[in-house]
This record gives structure tokens, sequence and C-alpha cells, in this order.
């Protein structure tokens, strides 16, 4: 039986960066269970790639949502990577710290040493600036992370930045400073114009170590305990027999938001009553766990543009075999794009310290403005898109089958509380508002999406139950904290309650950032593996 002193679950966005800090002295041997396979699919290296990636089976869990009762009982495609760098090989790769305050917020919850003061270094010791600038006091330039400016803003960004600011809001120089208010364009997780994942960034750098083992296509199917101390993981390759690989200091979870709940659940760890429910033997009682799941839900406007060429046209035909060589040559143009590429951080009301609603901006569009098509429209078009900062309204993650392979139950319970409904009804009504105010206005045509014939609140809240969808954000599903719902000890990324085992990923996060979880995620797997190796 294979041993190490650190076995880590999940080479995503944690996982990678856990690999490498802690294998780093050379003194620990450190093996990565990964259930995906190699992050080779030349649409992961392409920026633009993330339309062909992000419902690839091949690369994905491909879960969806449970019917949400607030948005008219729909189900939502709910991609997670399944691939070596996870969820980091497929996103959009837009970098977004989120607010000061979204961190002293966690200090306050109970998380002693999460505060924005304590977790700046960390970020810094992440992050190299590329291409771009940004205060030294707040930004770092030497770490494994690449964050790029665009290489090729669009004129049509520019444009709506310009009305954001004849509407009042400034644009910031830097959002990911701690104070994000204002307008911008996005920054993004790029390398000489490719796509910089974890496992660009973390993993393959380290991989010449002799003390460090990944195992891919290897589905951890149970944790292996010892009384109420983890010993290792039961895995299986590729339909294998099942194989144990022990822990001699600890098993660490980074198996992201949805996936290690559901494996601390059918290994024994949760809600006493659901693990009965899915005749799982209880090993340590946590009711927190899956529960306190928290997303982001965003919404859309669209509309036809003219004087000025989109993204549309340059998708199809020769203008995008123009684009690819472009691409080849310069690592400019449409290949180089987010799905967003401008946005804002605003307030929707009145007496709010800092911002609450999230703004995107892309010079493209789709042919029916929903999501969950990937194709772009034939017409040059536009999409705004907004969503809530820190939404109130929370789900669960739930095992329905102790069979690891069963898809357990998402339902992040979307649109259920008011404060989430009155925000995006502001926001809703201020993206039109953009379309209407020049210089945006002098490229519209027409607003297709949702159109005129969304007039009252009561049609723009239907607009937003039929049509909005995840910004893939999954957070919060083992928080750290220090009340009977905490799963995870902030001082220690222990699962309360049993030794041998941690948890850093997404799902520590004990309320959502303000904004895209990647550069959070990171952020805590870097302070997770101090934590660890102390
Ligand atoms: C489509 C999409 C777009 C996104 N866009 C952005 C963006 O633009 N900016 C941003 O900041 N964030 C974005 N995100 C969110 C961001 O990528 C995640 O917050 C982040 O990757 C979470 O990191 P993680 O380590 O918790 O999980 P992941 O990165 O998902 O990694 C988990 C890893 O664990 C593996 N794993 C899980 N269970 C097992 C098991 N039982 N056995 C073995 N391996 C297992 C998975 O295969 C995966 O590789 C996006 C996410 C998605 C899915």
């Amino acid at each position: 039986m294979e041993e190490f002193d650190y076995v880590i679950v999940g080479a995503g966005a944690a996982g990678c960066v856990l690999a490498n800090r802690l294998s780093a002295s050379g003194k620990h041997s450190v093996a990565i269970l990964e259930a995906g396979g190699k992050d080779n699919n030349i649409f992961i290296k392409i920026p633009a790639g993330f339309n062909k990636t992000v419902y690839n089976p091949k690369l994905n869990w491909g879960y969806e949502t449970a019917p949400g009762p607030y948005i008219d009982n729909r189900k939502i495609p709910f991609p997670r990577g399944r691939v070596i760098g996870g969820s980091g090989s497929i996103n959009g790769h837009l970098y977004v710290r989120g607010q000061s305050a979204d961190y002293d917020m966690w200090a306050q919850l109970g998380c002693r040493g999460w505060s924005w003061d304590d977790v700046l270094p960390y970020f810094k010791r992440a992050e190299t600036r590329g291409n771009g600038g940004g205060d030294p006091s707040v930004r770092g330039n030497n770490g494994p992370l690449s964050i790029e400016d665009q290489r090729d803003p669009h004129d049509l960004s520019e444009a709506y930045m310009a009305t954001n600011e004849a509407l009042g809001l400034r644009r910031t120089p830097d959002y990911n400073s701690g104070n994000q208010e204002g307008t911008f364009l996005y920054q993004q997780m790029m390398r000489g114009g490719r796509r910089w994942s974890p496992a660009d960034a973390y993993l393959r750098p380290a991989l010449s170590r002799p003390n460090l083992k990944l195992i891919q296509r290897a589905l951890a199917e149970a944790i292996v305990f010892e009384g109420k101390r983890a010993v290792g993981i039961r895995y299986t390759q590729e339909g294998s027999a099942p194989i144990t690989i022990r822990a001699r200091r600890d098993v660490i979870l980074s198996g992201g938001a949805i996936n290690t709940p559901q494996l601390l659940q059918i290994s024994g760890v949760g809600d006493p009553e659901w693990l009965s429910g899915i005749g799982v033997d209880v090993v340590h009682a946590l009711p927190g766990v899956g529960k306190n799941l928290r997303d982001h839900y965003a919404v859309r406007v669209s509309a036809l543009v003219k004087g000025v060429g989109s993204l549309n046209e340059r998708s199809r035909g020769v203008r995008l075999a123009m684009e690819v060589l472009r691409y080849a040559f310069t690592r400019k143009g449409l290949l180089t794009a987010s799905p967003s590429h401008a946005g804002g951080y605003m307030k929707t009301r009145e007496g709010l310290d800092t911002p609450d609603m999230q703004l995107y901006f892309a010079p493209a569009s789709y042919p029916t403005g929903r999501y969950g098509v990937t194709e772009l429209d034939t017409q040059p078009g536009m999409t705004l898109g907004c969503s809530q900062l820190r939404p109130e309204s929370k789900g669960w993650l739930k095992a329905l089958s102790a069979d690891p392979r069963a898809k357990p139950e998402i339902q992040p319970n979307y649109l259920q509380d008011q404060m989430d409904r009155d925000a995006l009804l502001a926001a809703m009504k201020y993206m039109r508002q953009l379309l209407q105010t020049r210089p945006l206005a002098d490229y519209v045509i027409a607003e297709n999406f949702p159109g005129p014939a969304v007039q009252t609140d009561d049609e723009w809240m239907a607009h937003a139950r039929a049509t909005g969808s995840t910004t893939y954000h999954p957070i919060g599903s083992c928080k750290m904290g220090i009340d009977p719902m905490a799963v995870v000890d902030p001082a220690s990324m222990k699962v309360i309650g049993l030794e041998g085992l941690r948890v850093a990923d997404a799902s520590c996060m004990p309320t959502m950032v303000s904004g895209n979880t990647y550069a959070a995620t990171n952020m805590i797997a870097e302070k997770a593996a101090d934590l660890i190796a102390a």
C-alpha cells in the first residue's frame, strides 16, 4: 500500500496550490488524486476556448441544479471541471479578489486570521501582474499566478465604461485593490495571451519533484477512518478494483464546493439524518456539511448594434480563420477574449457602504440572449449582465446515494431572499438605462433581450426567474467558522472533531466574496498550505 505524508483529493484551483506548496521544502511526500485526466485539450489553452470546454462532458462533472422553487422550478446546467486544473481549466479566467470588507466579515464571524490584512499577503504571494501594473502595496509581482490586462480592448467596452461614468460610476484604476467600486476592464488569468490555469501556475512546475506524485483518473470514493482519525483515501482508477492510499499526516479535501461535501457525506461525516437516508453509518455527526451553499445568479440584457463590429461576426467563416492567424502570430484578438470584457461594481441603493452588484459586459451576444447557449449570434450584438455580489439566498448540497458516482442534489435556492430579488431588479433596470444613455446608446439598434415587452417590476422579475443562470461560483458548503454549523476550523483547516482530515477549497468560504471565486480559492489554498505545514 502506498503511503505519503499528505494525500490531496482534487487537482483543481486549490489542490494544485497545495501540491506545490506542501512539496516545496522536500521534507514531505505528497500525493494528489484527480478524477479527471490531462489538460491537453487545445480549447483549455486558448482563452476564448471557454465556449468549447464549459459543457464538454470529457472535462466536466456535468451537474445540474435541482428545480429552483424561486426560478420557475427550472433546473440549470452546473458545470464543474473534471480535469487537471479542475474548474480552473474551464473557467472564464476573470481575476477578481472581492472587497476588503468580505474578509473582514469572515473575521467578524469568528474566522480569526482571515481579515483583509491577514489574507492580503497571500493574494500578493500568489500573483504576478504580467502586462499590468497596480499599486505594489496591494498587488504582487513575483508569484506563480499570471494576471494580465486585456490585450485587445473593444470599442464597445470603452463605450460601456464611458456610459457607466456618465451615469455616475467612476472608472477605477484597479478593482482588485480591496476597494472595487467603479467601472473597468476585467483582468484575466493569462500569460502571454494563453490561459494560465492552476496546473500551469502551480502543479506542472512542481511535478519534477521526487516527493510529489500525481495520480490521474483516480476517483476518491471514500475517506478511510480509524476511529475519528482519517488515515487515507480509497479510490478507483478507470474502473479498477478499489485502491487504498495512506496519509501519515493528513488527508486534504480539495474537491470543490460540490464534491468535497459529497465525499464527506458518503464517508460518514455530516448530518446524521441525511446520512441515515442514504444508508451511510455515521463516523462523525457534523450537521453543517453541505449546508450554506451559495452561488451568484446572473441575468442578461442584450442589444443589436450598429456602427461598430462585434465579436459575433468574427466568430465564424473567413473572419474566424483570420482571427486564428492573428492569435498565432500576435496573441491578440478574438481568441484572447474572456466571456466578459468590461464590468462594474455598483451600489443598487442608498445607504450601502460598499457595492452590492457586479456588472458584466461583452461586445458579443447569443441568439436567444440566454445562458447555456455557446454559439454567438449571426448579427452584431452586445450583452450586459449583472449578479448580486453577496446573495442571502442559501441552499444545500446533498448526496442522494452512497455511490460515489451518483450525482448529488444541488439546490442553490436562487432568488429565495427578498433582498436578492430587490438588488437584481434595480440592476436589470440600470442595464436598460445604460443601453439608453450615450455613448453606448449611439450603437444600439434595439434591445432584443428581453425587449420592450418587459416594462413593469413584475415583468422584470419574470425575466430574471425565467432566464437567469449560475455564474459558476458555488461556495460555503463546508464553511469555516466557530458556530454549530461550521465544518472547518479556521485556525487549522481541520474538519471539526476529526483528526488527520482537512479541507481547503471553495467550500470553506463562510460567506460569498464580492465577485468571481477563483482568486479567493487560490488565496485560501495559499494560506491553508502555511497552516497545514505549521
Ligand atoms: C464554467 C466556469 C466558469 C468560471 N469562471 C470563473 C471566472 O471567470 N473567474 C473566477 O474567479 N472564477 C470562475 N469560476 C469559479 C472558479 O473556477 C472556482 O471557484 C474554483 O475553480 C474553485 O476551486 P476549487 O479548488 O474549490 O474546485 P475546482 O477548481 O473545481 O477543483 C476541484 C477538483 O477536484 C477534483 N475532484 C472532485 N472530486 C474528486 C474525487 N472524488 N476524486 C478525485 N478528484 C476529485 C475535480 O475533478 C477538480 O479537478 C468558474 C467556474 C466554472 C465551472
